[in-house]
């Protein structure tokens, strides 16, 4: 195929005449799909409801350390629990702070806290002048609105095919005491799809933060959501590089069971240096007399250890490896070649990232909804909705079937086709 930039005017107009009629026949069609969330499919939901069937009237409620779930206690989290999320999440027992239904909320409240008590009685956030986060782009929205609502400032740092560039991480950290933060999804990253390499790793371990209470946010809300058995991203676990380095409470790393099990009905858990986990639990022990212990053994005895979950993990990987794959096909069938955008092609977590020409994206979402299909809105990957380039769009295919997928990518080229097109007419 001829890169559209090569085509003369004339040419251009031509092919513009040709998709616009394919475009409205597919507009007449009145359809509705969307690729806009990251959501499990019902296919993939129904993978766990057998853990439905395991609490019930005639059951033991009573958890393998001897604690009645029923009732009151255990702030922590029953051991089972915090042993299956510990391994989930690399760490010794430890280290591990069972939380409620969503890691979102553990950030959000992790936050919070940051700005009214500080982290191990340093000032407290609000009390100071400027607050700033370093947020890799493109990233997850809800971080960057988190971090919005709080008036924290954001910078965005390049997301390179090795996590963030580094070179400029180092260099603002310890030029800033300002920075506190930064927002980091290392494996499989929403929505690039990409996994931090052991260097990045490393030297995230290694910073020398002008801020003594600068935490890294390590959200692993993908690591154990590989697409293939014969390809998968390892990546290095934080917590222990930093104790290596000398750094054991610079990092807070959050994790979750919601999409392995049912997302909003999933247990979340802190990862973090037994300092970090005390100064959590001063906060906690205010905030609750224990999270929802029916849950977390509803879980453990579902899941059992981690292996249960591994092998759960690939049957929601039967669901999602064709799915991600009819997105490729059609975007490597349609656009290869024309130099009109570029696409990811992750081996786990639940997006795709495109890039289309320059000053393009909103137009391109705006277009796709014409025709019934809704997508993540233009701008969302970047903290204040702001794409300097407005060329990011996050795919997300696991919720529609891969029939809806096919019309809803024939749909998602077209636009791409024809909003290009205009923007080399312009
Ligand atoms: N972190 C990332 C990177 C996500 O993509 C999502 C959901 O899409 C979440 C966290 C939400 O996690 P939870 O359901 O545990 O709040």
């Amino acid at each position: 195929m001829k890169p559209y930039s090569q085509l003369s005017k004339e040419e251009l107009t031509a092919l513009k005449e040709e998709l616009e009629k394919q475009f409205e026949d597919v507009k007449g069609k009145g359809l509705k799909l969307d690729m806009s969330r990251g959501k499990p499919s019902k296919a993939q939901l129904d993978l766990s409801n057998g853990m439905m069937d395991i609490l019930n009237s005639q059951v033991d409620l009573v958890s393998s350390d001897g604690v009645d779930c029923r009732n009151y206690g255990i702030l922590d989290g029953i051991s089972d629990a915090r042993k299956l999320l510990a391994d989930m999440s690399e760490v010794p027992e430890r280290n591990i702070l069972i939380y409620g239904n969503s890691s979102l909320n553990v950030m959000f409240d992790t936050v919070a806290r940051a700005m009214t008590h500080g982290f191990l009685g340093s000032t407290p956030w609000c009390k100071l002048d400027k607050v700033k986060f370093l947020c890799p782009v493109p990233g997850y929205d809800r971080h960057f609105g988190i971090t919005e609502f709080f008036g924290i400032e954001m910078i965005n740092v390049p997301l390179l095919p090795t996590g963030p560039d580094m070179d400029m991480v180092e260099k603002l950290v310890a030029e800033d005491p300002a920075i506190k933060g930064i927002w980091c999804v290392p494996k499989y990253a929403n929505p690039t799809g990409i996994s931090y390499s052991d260097e990045t790793v490393r030297r995230f371990a290694h910073l020398k933060p002008a801020a003594e209470d600068f935490r890294i946010f390590w959200d692993n809300a993908y690591s154990i959501h590989h697409l293939y058995d014969d390809k998968r991203d390892v990546i290095l676990e934080l917590l222990n590089e930093c104790v290596k380095a000398g750094n054991p409470d610079m990092v807070l790393k959050f994790i979750s069971t919601s999409k392995v099990s049912f997302p909003g009905s999933g247990i979340a858990a802190l990862a973090a240096s037994e300092a970090n986990l005390e100064d959590a639990k001063k906060y906690m022990r205010v905030q609750t007399i224990g999270h929802d212990k029916l849950n977390q053994l509803r879980h453990v005895r579902f899941f059992k250890d981690m292996q249960g979950m591994y092998a759960h993990m690939r049957k929601h990987a039967d669901i999602l490896r064709p799915k991600f794959e009819k997105v490729w096909e059609v975007l490597d069938r349609e656009l290869a070649g024309l130099e009109i955008g570029t696409w990811t092609k992750p081996v786990g977590g639940y997006f795709i990232s495109f890039d289309s020409m320059e000053g393009c994206a909103k137009a391109i979402v705006a277009k796709a909804k014409e025709a019934g299909l809704v997508l993540t809105g233009a701008g969302a990957t970047y903290p204040y909705g702001k794409d300097p380039k407005d060329s990011n769009i996050r795919i997300a295919p696991s919720f529609p079937t891969v029939e809806e997928l096919e019309v809803a990518v024939e749909i998602f080229v077209l636009s791409v086709k024809l909003v290009s097109i205009d923007k080399l007419l312009e």
